[in-house]
């Protein structure tokens, strides 16, 4: 005979089990009905892989300054850089404006970096050609990889921004005589735009609008001023911050308004005037794309080749994180300027590309022993 106590025990125990049964069929329910909605969330062809790249906060950075020091992981789009948002958009504005209507439709671009791999990447996949001129003295690691990415590959000899003879000014001359498109990512709108239609807002979601600086280095200036543009207006308390290699003139030009590099000082002029290992920013005219944020640049940091090469040997041994040139300036200079301004505060910067980038080049100088610490990078 069972006695009360047990007849109680067996009915807390029947409610029990019925409750975990009835629980766990639900959550095997919820379940299938996730896996269903899950398949459903595929992402339609490559272009839709652009953007809405992660934000990382680099632990070494942020634990040597105190500050949270995050970085928009730009190396994850599917042509490996920010070019890949920007190449989309200009062949989407020559598409609306119908200067893009078939398969075969050519676009021109001189570009020895990461838009031309876009580009050719972005052409490939709408059936258009990209034909791109670049200087004769391009890796070859890079000449291939356009041309498997389809893109027509012109080299021509090196020539100063002046000569109709430039890689960039052949390629205009090339567009405007067949009447096709020609990208021009300096002087193009479409490309500080992309950056404000989109990097600027998935930055702002992703900090929930909480940070103080915004740093980055500028080729064309078209991060900078897209992201600047987005987010001043709604973060006024926010600084925008340059970071820029040797022989730039964009640094003189954000502190004292007038462009001008130390390298530029009589008698001292080289033929090839920015001396630097730094590939991608660094500029020394006023482009269309970085006037469009000029006056939203708060301040500015310089970087040297050596801090940048210390940099990537830093974050390599302490992150595991494989970083192009142009990411190495800006990470110094997201240090340096965390320092300054000290702890407790959120800056947001770029990971432009990756090192695999950059094997041939600033991968071959970055020093292999122990990382220097960041106060030594910062003050070599
Ligand atoms: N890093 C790399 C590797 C680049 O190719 C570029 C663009 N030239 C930049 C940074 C700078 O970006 P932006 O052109 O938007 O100023």
């Amino acid at each position: 005979m069972l006695s009360s106590k047990g007849i109680i025990g067996l009915i807390v125990l029947y409610f029990v089990a019925d409750y975990s049964l009835k629980y766990l069929r639900k959550r095997s329910k919820d379940f299938e009905s996730n896996t269903t909605e899950s398949s459903r969330n595929i992402i339609d062809g490559v272009e839709g892989l652009i953007g809405n790249t992660p934000l990382v906060r680099i632990k070494s950075l942020s634990d040597a300054t105190g500050c949270d020091i995050l970085a928009k992981a730009e190396m994850t789009n599917p042509g490996g850089s920010a070019k890949d948002r920007v190449a989309l958009a200009i062949i989407n504005a020559a598409e609306a404006q119908g200067l893009l209507t078939k398969k075969g439709d050519m676009v021109f671009e001189g570009t020895s970096g990461s838009t031309g791999i876009s580009l050719a990447m972005i052409c490939r996949l709408k059936g258009y050609i990209a034909h791109i001129c670049l200087p004769d003295d391009t890796t070859q690691e890079k000449v291939d990889l356009l041309e498997h990415l389809g893109a027509v590959v012109e080299k021509v000899p090196p020539a100063g921004i002046v000569d109709p003879r430039q890689y960039v000014n052949i390629a205009r001359s090339r567009a405007e005589s067949s009447s096709a498109v020609f990208a021009d990512q300096f002087e193009n709108e479409a490309n500080w735009t992309a950056h404000y239609n989109h990097t600027g807002p998935e930055i702002y979601t992703q900090t929930n609008g909480r940070l103080d600086v915004f740093l980055t280095g500028a080729g064309t200036g078209g991060t900078i001023s897209g992201v600047a543009r987005y987010l001043k207006p709604l973060i006024p308390s926010l600084k925008v911050v340059l970071a820029d290699p040797p022989g730039s003139g964009l640094y003189n030009k954000v502190k004292n308004g007038v462009m001008f590099d130390i390298a530029e000082r009589e008698g001292t002029r080289r033929r090839h005037q920015i001396d630097t290992i730094i590939e991608g920013i660094g500029i020394n005219r006023v482009t269309a794309n970085f006037e469009a944020g000029r006056q939203l640049i708060d301040d500015a940091v310089r970087v040297t080749d050596n801090q940048a090469l210390q940099m990537a040997n830093y974050l390599v041994q302490n992150d595991g994180l494989f970083i192009g040139s142009s990411t190495a300036v800006n990470c110094v200079a997201v240090a340096a300027y965390a320092k300054k301004i000290g702890p407790g505060h959120t800056i947001v910067t770029v990971l432009c590309d990756s090192g695999t980038r950059h094997l041939s080049k600033f991968w071959k100088a970055v020093p292999t022993g122990p990382p220097l610490s960041l106060d030594e990078i910062l003050n070599i």
